[in-house]
């Protein structure tokens, strides 16, 4: 699966890609990662990108000709790109979302700077709009590297154990249940005994009691959702 981000600032996401399980997911071309920046496609000749607000208000915004002429470059080298735009005021993304993209071809993540970009970039392009939560980031760039992250580790073979995936937090409606490792004893605190005493029926059972119990406390807004849908 291909990502190409569109940014003014590939460095800021290339040492992500660097290392772990992302890396090897690129080393093994389960994963490839791109770079279009509009700066490069700028007929200004200032290399500018970005100009004060039409109508007034703080800042500056990205101006569409640079990104225009980037995105039909990104286009034109691609069979199939999905466009997505990172945004504040964008859905917000979720492991389904994660899942879905993860059976794309090509997806394009378009990071905005300053104040973001003129509204007919997205128009004319956006296949989708994300946002990675209420708050406002400097730049889109982390967004997409939460996008590019998420969606990578969804793509078949890129984990090195698919079971990796199943129970995890978000994979249904419950979040997952506590886990814990060796030792036994740590801190004069245990490894619920349960865990240890080999039957996986009763282990299996209690976890579920517990994942259940978590996710009451922690997300009662998904909790609901369980008590609806009768899964309980
Ligand atoms: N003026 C914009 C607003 O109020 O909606 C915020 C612009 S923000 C400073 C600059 C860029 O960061 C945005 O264009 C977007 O690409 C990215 N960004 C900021 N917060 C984000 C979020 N929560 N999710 C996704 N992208 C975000």
């Amino acid at each position: 699966m291909r990502f190409t981000f569109v940014t003014l600032f590939a460095g800021i996401v290339k040492g992500y890609f660097s290392d772990s399980i992302l890396a090897r997911a690129i080393e093994s071309d389960k994963l490839s990662i791109d770079f279009a920046n509009p700066r490069d496609f700028t007929t200004d000749k200032h290399q500018k990108v970005d100009a004060p607000m039409a109508g007034g208000g703080a800042g500056m915004l990205m101006t569409p000709q640079p990104l225009f002429d980037t995105l039909e470059h990104v286009r034109q080298g691609s069979t199939d790109p999905h466009i997505i735009f990172l945004t504040p005021v964008g859905k917000k993304f979720t492991q389904h979302d994660a899942k879905r993209l993860a059976r794309m071809e090509h997806v394009v993540l378009v990071c905005g700077r300053y104040e973001g970009m003129d509204e007919r970039v997205i128009e004319h392009y956006a296949d989708e709009l994300f946002s990675i939560g209420d708050y406002i980031l400097t730049g889109g760039e982390l967004a997409a590297m939460v996008i590019c992250d998420a969606v990578g580790r969804n793509i078949e073979g890129v984990l090195g154990n698919n079971d990796s995936l199943e129970g995890e937090s978000y994979e249904g409606l419950l979040l997952e249940p506590p886990a814990f490792t060796k030792p036994v004893t740590y801190n004069e605190s245990n490894v619920i005994s349960e865990y240890l005493k080999g039957n996986h029926g009763k282990i299996t059972a209690l976890k579920r009691e517990l994942a259940l119990c978590k996710t009451k406390y922690f997300r009662p807004d998904l909790y609901r959702k369980i008590d609806i849908k009768g899964i309980k």
